[in-house]
């Protein structure tokens, strides 16, 4: 038979990580799970208390290193250490700097709405908004403390600006912001292995699917996770949720879906 004798390897799906922080992988096996989130945070700041320059670094390409093992061709990183290297053997590196308190050069993006200021939350989506490139932020997280209609109000009357980004996590998102969301090309990204770590609510998969917003399905990182391997992430979530997607949907929430939003 012909196709037999055809030595070219098959296409192979093009992964596409929409959210991790590379520069804490260094951090696999050091953090502890079912902490509220201040507690865990408080445990990293003291494990990255002595962590020199150097070390991100070496965190960082650690990262890109098992990523790359593992299959991911377009990584969205955010990181707040300017701890990327100039080069990478990826296909597409997203190295985003991720405003806490203080402003950081382009590109940047805000890392939540209780942890970066409005103002700075505004001028990051607005910067990426007119460099085309997607924006992200950590929302709907954790209970009603962080809401998609705060984030919303940070833009009155320019809301315009509130389209192509990714939405972290989004536990707590409603109907409305899903909706939203959908029309404005907005994704929300989902982190399987993450969100058992903390012991987060069972999302609401059904009411994310009927929305018609974009899902993804992304790594975190290895502070909260323990591989950076899509596929990884895919087996969680069929673990805990074995009917939440079909196969070919969480496939697409790792290639297609989130490759929407980048561009090799
Ligand atoms: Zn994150």
């Amino acid at each position: 038979m012909d196709f037999l004798k055809d030595k070219r390897s098959p296409v192979k799906p093009v992964f596409v990580n929409a959210h991790c922080h590379l520069e804490l992988t260094n951090l696999a096996g050091k953090m502890p799970k079912n902490k509220p989130f201040f507690e865990w945070l408080s445990v990293l700041r003291k494990e990255v208390e002595n962590w020199t320059k150097e070390d991100y670094q070496a965190s960082y390409l650690k990262g890109l290193e098992l990523s790359s093992k593992a299959g991911t061709s377009i990584i969205y990183d955010v990181g707040n250490q300017m701890s990327e290297p100039e080069f990478s053997g990826f296909t597409k590196l997203y190295s985003m700097h991720e405003i806490i308190k203080q402003p950081l050069p382009e590109p940047c993006t805000p890392h939540s709405i209780y942890a970066t200021p409005p103002e700075l939350v505004r001028e990051a989506v607005k910067s990426c908004v007119k460099a085309g490139i997607p924006w992200s932020i950590h929302l709907a997280e954790f209970d009603e403390s962080d809401r998609f209609c705060d984030f919303l109000d940070i833009f009155k009357g320019e809301q315009e600006f509130v389209r192509n980004g990714l939405i972290i996590h989004g536990n707590f998102l409603k109907e409305g912001d899903l909706a939203f969301m959908a029309k404005n090309h907005i994704a929300l990204v989902h982190c399987p292995e993450s969100h058992e770590w903390f012991g987060h609510k069972d999302p609401e998969f059904e009411m994310w699917k009927k929305s018609g917003v974009d899902i993804c399905i992304a790594t975190d990182s290895l502070a909260s996770a323990t591989s950076l391997d899509l596929m990884e992430q895919v087996k969680t979530l069929f673990r805990r949720y074995p009917k939440a997607f079909t196969h070919k949907e969480a496939m697409a929430a790792i290639t297609t879906v989130p490759g929407k939003y980048f561009y090799i």
